[in-house]
């Protein structure tokens, strides 16, 4: 009997000196072999808190190695691992509890107070794993044996379930089996060229798809190592980079490292490559980190829902801009969003997807999970973008983000990238307001570079020659930053109802 992602990611390893997480600078790393047996010992804590197979184990849990390992532990054990974003608050969670039906809550031992309560009420066993690598699962867990007699699991088996980052709405739990996480790290670590010996800069959070399954599964799947750090810090960033060859990032990493004189062509001359996704790179980002290094970063697109859909080329040309082509073993096609017929090549349309990487189905949700995917496995993303003569996929934005004034539609990328030009503009966001005359119409929100005044007159007015008239923003608002979760992403729903009174 097997079981797909155990026998893949970690079993290989159970001898290997090797280490998987190392921290260069102190001159520390935990070999391999170390990791698969702690994953054994979680398997044991787990299964003797009473869990079964196909059980959901909620974690809410600081970054650390231990983390990983019951992940590592739920799939040894056949359990369902479901990590939760470390900053939802109790009430959130008390959602994803009784969403999930978890037995098991595995929550920072800093926020048991709050977490007891609900926990208790929803009828959920709570242990504690804080930072330091305390707390009373980290002690049930330092009790166990190092070996444990994988659970068999079939390569449908659902392994998690992983909440969408709820930036259009409610999040959503997207079933991911065995085979969905194998073979989306299989075709990555092809594409990318991940071998044993690399070593990646780590540190995205990893209760998301990025840091968890994209970063993580390679590098297991590859026996290579991770520089393992509890989140961004420039100065630990600019410290470990010697020591690494690749690193993976949300766009604001690289605006952050861009953003430091530290940051150099000769710190970064060694690193073979840098990956950026989660949410757009702006051009100006990919050119001027370019300029600085001469690396080109590759941008790529992917979900929760699916692992990796698209990625930039490894040997080809990295389009600043586009997400590259779809991954080997993806299909992936730009239809009418209102039939769902496909659309002819250059058109903007909703972008579908199909291959092994694609979910299950949202968990307790089947309506939902019909209206998105089709019954010939084709998810409806909700993303819209073209593809473009060469091949290239573009996005242009979310569907739920497309603004439709007076008939017409508006996409707001269109209008960004035009805003992003102009003077004093560090970036932009465009969204639709309801307008008694038009339903909706556009506003900009401008976030100015450090230190400059916009003359928000003066864009608009320049911004006149560029558009037709219907797409012009109504109105420019100026903020120091625009709003965005741990992902990088932008939040313009939070936008949308900030300014939903601005035509009223
Ligand atoms: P929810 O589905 O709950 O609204 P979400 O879609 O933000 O939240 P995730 O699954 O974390 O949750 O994010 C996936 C989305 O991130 C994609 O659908 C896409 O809109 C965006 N995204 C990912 N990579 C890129 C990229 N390289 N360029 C542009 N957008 C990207
Ligand atoms: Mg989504």
């Amino acid at each position: 009997m097997t079981n797909p992602l155990y026998d893949a990611l970690f079993a290989p390893h159970a001898q290997s000196a090797a280490p998987f997480t190392q921290a260069p600078t102190q001159g520390t790393a935990l070999p391999y072999r170390d990791f698969v047996a702690e994953v054994a010992r979680c398997a044991h804590a787990l299964t003797q808190a009473g869990l079964t197979p196909g059980d959901r184990v909620v974690a809410q849990i600081p970054k650390s190695e231990l983390a990983l390992a019951i992940y590592g532990g739920c799939v040894q054990a056949g359990l369902v691992y479901l990590p939760l974003n470390t900053a939802y608050t109790a009430e959130e969670v008390a959602y994803f509890l009784s969403d999930s039906g978890a037995k098991l809550m595995i929550c920072d031992s800093a926020g048991q107070e709050r977490l007891a309560p609900v926990a208790q009420k929803l009828g959920v066993a709570l242990m504690t794993l804080g930072a330091a690598g305390t707390g009373s699962f980290a002690d049930a867990v330092a009790a166990q044996p190092a070996r444990f007699d994988t659970v068999p699991r079939s390569a449908d088996d659902t392994a998690a379930i992983l909440y969408t980052s709820g930036t259009t709405g409610r999040s959503k739990g997207a079933m991911l089996s065995h085979d969905n996480l194998l073979s989306n790290a299989q075709t990555l670590q092809d594409y990318w060229r991940f071998a044993a010996d690399d070593v990646l800069l780590h540190a995205l959070p990893i209760f998301h798809t990025h840091g968890l399954f994209v970063a993580t599964n390679i590098t297991l799947l590859t026996g290579g190592s991770m520089i393992f750090l509890p989140g961004f810090d420039l100065d630990r960033m600019i410290e470990n980079l010697p020591h690494a060859t690749a690193m993976m990032g949300v766009p604001t990493f690289y605006t952050r490292l861009l953003g430091d004189a530290r940051f150099t062509r000769d710190l970064a001359a060694h690193m073979r490559l840098f990956i950026s996704g989660s949410a757009p790179l702006l051009e100006e980002t990919h050119t001027r980190f370019e300029a600085r290094t001469g690396h080109r970063i590759l941008e790529r697109y992917g979900m929760t829902e699916t692992n990796m859909n698209t990625s930039n080329p490894y040997d080809g040309e990295r389009r600043a801009g586009t997400v590259g082509f779809p991954l080997p073993g993806v299909e992936l096609k730009i239809t009418d969003p209102e039939t769902g017929a496909s659309l002819p090549e250059g058109e903007i349309g909703m972008i579908e997807v199909r291959g092994r990487n694609v979910f299950k189905g949202y968990w307790q949700m089947p309506e939902k999970t019909a209206a998105e995917l089709r019954s010939d496995g084709f998810f409806i993303t909700g993303d819209l973008g073209r593809i473009d003569a060469d091949g290239y996929v573009h996005i242009v934005g979310r569907g739920k983000d497309l603004i439709i004034s007076g008939g017409y539609n508006i996409y707001p990328k269109e209008v960004e990238l035009i805003l992003d030009e102009m003077p004093g503009v560090l970036e932009s966001a465009v969204i639709g307001v309801p307008h008694p005359d038009f339903g909706e119409s556009p506003v900009g929100v401008l976030a100015r570079k450090p230190g400059q005044e916009i003359d928000t007159d003066a864009i608009l007015k320049a911004a006149r020659e560029k558009l037709a008239a219907f797409k012009l923003p109504r109105k420019l608002i100026v903020v120091d930053a625009l709003p965005r979760n741990t992902m990088g992403k932008v939040q313009k729903a939070a936008l949308r109802a900030e300014h939903a009174g601005l035509f009223a």
